[in-house]
């Protein structure tokens, strides 16, 4: 049994019934045909894992699937390559359209999983295709075919993204790393980037007010239960403030959500994706 907390950004989480290291194809294919639950995780960035644990083989990506290969503008990155090495190999090829990444601590299975996006720019603007694998076969899954919209796609467990071909656009390195260097500037400004947090605990619903904004009118900056607390620098992040429990996370989440409902009468969908027994209430 392995735990899984030290997979996670928050820190929290139980154990996998077991953890898999896959480094190729055949190699998850292997793992997928015994007809288990599975659950592959990237960095746990976006994750609240059941402090019960997760009754599945978790998968966790290295070897060629994650590496990165650049073919003229197209990238070629496996499922657990992380963004920020993605976005490295781009620049030093010359390629843009991914700086938007920068702001997202993941990797690239992770990313489709939610069509991660950030400061304008999404996984579906520059994702050609995504190589998939389940326990019926292998095959290549267009952004449509995936579903993507916004910080959604249709993936469901059981599906391992092992490749994506990202279509990108010349651009000069210094360029790039001018726009990186302001994107993470304005993030600094706005979020706790040096705290365990998962980002952003809920969507944005269709409200004047974003979900940071509600829950910083609804008195939640700072608030804290067990080792959780809501982030006194922005109200739609929770920061593991010292032996935090996912069972805190959801209690504060709980807190908000019903805050948000009683004041605004908004119900706020989270946006942090759960694995494991995990009910939001
Ligand atoms: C400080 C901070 C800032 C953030 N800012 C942003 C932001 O601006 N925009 C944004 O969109 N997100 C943001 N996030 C959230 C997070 O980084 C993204 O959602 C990221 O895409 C998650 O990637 P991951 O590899 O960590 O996935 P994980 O958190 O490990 O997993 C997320 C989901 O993807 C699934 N998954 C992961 N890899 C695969 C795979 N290879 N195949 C199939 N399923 C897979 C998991 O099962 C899970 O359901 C932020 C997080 C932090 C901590």
């Amino acid at each position: 049994m392995t735990d899984l907390s030290k997979y996670t950004t928050l820190g929290t989480g139980g154990p996998a019934r077991e953890l898999a290291l896959p480094g190729s194809v055949a190699e998850v294919e292997e793992i997928l045909r015994r007809g288990e639950p599975v659950a592959t995780i990237g960095l746990g960035s976006n994750l609240l894992v059941a402090d019960a644990g997760v009754e599945a083989i978790v998968l966790k990506l290295g070897g060629e699937l994650a590496s990165v290969q650049v073919d003229g503008e197209l990238v070629r990155a496996g499922g657990g390559a992380a963004n920020a090495v993605v976005l490295h190999r781009a620049r030093a090829a010359g390629l843009g359209g991914f700086e938007f990444a920068c702001a997202i601590p993941g990797t690239i299975g992770g990313g489709i999983w939610m069509n991660g996006g950030a400061y304008g720019g999404e996984f579906s603007q520059v994702l050609v295709r995504a190589l998939v694998a389940t326990a019926d076969g292998t095959g290549w899954l267009t952004p449509n075919e995936l579903g993507l919209s916004y910080r959604h796609s249709n993936l469901e467990h059981g599906q391992v993204v092992l490749q994506a071909e990202l279509r990108l656009q010349r651009r000069l390195p210094d360029e790039i790393k001018a726009t990186v260097r302001e994107l993470n500037a304005q993030r600094k400004a706005a979020q706790p980037t040096n705290r365990r947090t998962f980002g952003s605990v809920f969507k944005n619903p269709e409200h004047e007010l974003s979900a940071g904004r509600m829950l910083e009118a609804c008195g939640l900056k700072g608030h804290r239960i067990g080792g959780a607390q809501i982030s006194p620098k922005h109200a739609n992040f929770i920061e593991n403030a010292g032996g935090a429990k996912t069972a805190d996370a959801l209690a504060l989440m709980a807190e908000a959500r019903r805050r948000a409902r009683e004041q605004y009468g908004v119900e706020l969908v989270h946006e942090v994706e759960l694995l494991g027994p995990i009910q939001v209430t």
